[in-house]
């Protein structure tokens, strides 16, 4: 099965990206977190792509269709994978459509989960993750059961990402809206965009996503 899952920042993709892997046992594919990796590598790419991330712009679109274009081709992706940040223009998503006609791969939905802006200011400025395993948590919707102490792996160090400021985060959202938003269409059109209400708590939106899988 490959999924896309789709959103502004904060609306919780990288949340259902790890519960549908879990669930599904399909890989989760974050161009964030790929990023964030190449940048903390301090690869080439990593330069290229820090000052961009740092400012809430756009990575170039060169940049992500090769480091997906690459991804996708390993072995643990053969099962399928679910796609969390990418595409995000309409660039990336014809992009995408060739890599997987080359490999004779079929995308089986789009899950858009629509979210008010107010909550995802006020989402993005709550979350932390593990510093070891990447598990998502919030200051007060998803705390850890045991405060301090991960639920996934035990690990007591979080880390904030350094985008998730206010600043930044009104330029993600001015960016969502200008280049990625114009991509709902181009997955209307093809008849795979599913939406889900992503106001509701974190397990009903699950049981949402949950059932368009199920169909
Ligand atoms: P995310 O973790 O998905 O919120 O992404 C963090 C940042 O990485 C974004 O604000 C962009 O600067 C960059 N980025 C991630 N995915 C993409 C993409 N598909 N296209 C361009 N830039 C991206």
């Amino acid at each position: 099965m490959i999924l896309i899952l789709f959103g502004p920042p904060g609306a919780g993709k990288g949340t259902q990206a790890q519960r549908i892997e879990k669930a599904h046992g399909l890989v989760q594919l974050s161009t964030g977190d790929m990023l964030r990796a190449a940048v903390s590598a301090g690869t080439e790419m990593g330069k290229l792509a820090k000052s961009k991330m740092d400012a809430g712009a756009l990575v170039s679109d060169d940049i992500v269709i090769g480091i997906i274009n690459d991804r996708i081709q390993e072995d643990d992706c053969k099962d399928g994978f679910i796609l969390d940040g990418f595409p995000r223009t309409v660039a990336q998503a014809e992009a995408l459509d060739e890599m997987l006609t080359q490999q004779t791969l079929k995308l089986d939905a789009v899950i858009e989960i629509k979210v008010d802006d107010a909550a995802l200011v006020e989402r993005i400025a709550g979350r932390y993750t593990c510093a070891n395993c990447n598990e998502g948590y919030h200051d007060t919707n998803l705390k850890p059961k045991v405060e301090g102490v991960c639920d996934n792996c035990g690990s007591t160090e979080f880390k904030r990402r350094p985008d998730d400021n206010a600043e930044t985060v009104a330029k993600r959202l001015k960016e969502y809206y200008a280049q990625t938003a114009p991509v709902l269409p181009y997955y209307a059109d093809k008849g795979v965009l599913r939406s889900v209400d992503g106001m509701q708590a974190i397990d009903d939106v699950s049981a949402q996503i949950a059932s368009i899988l199920a169909v």
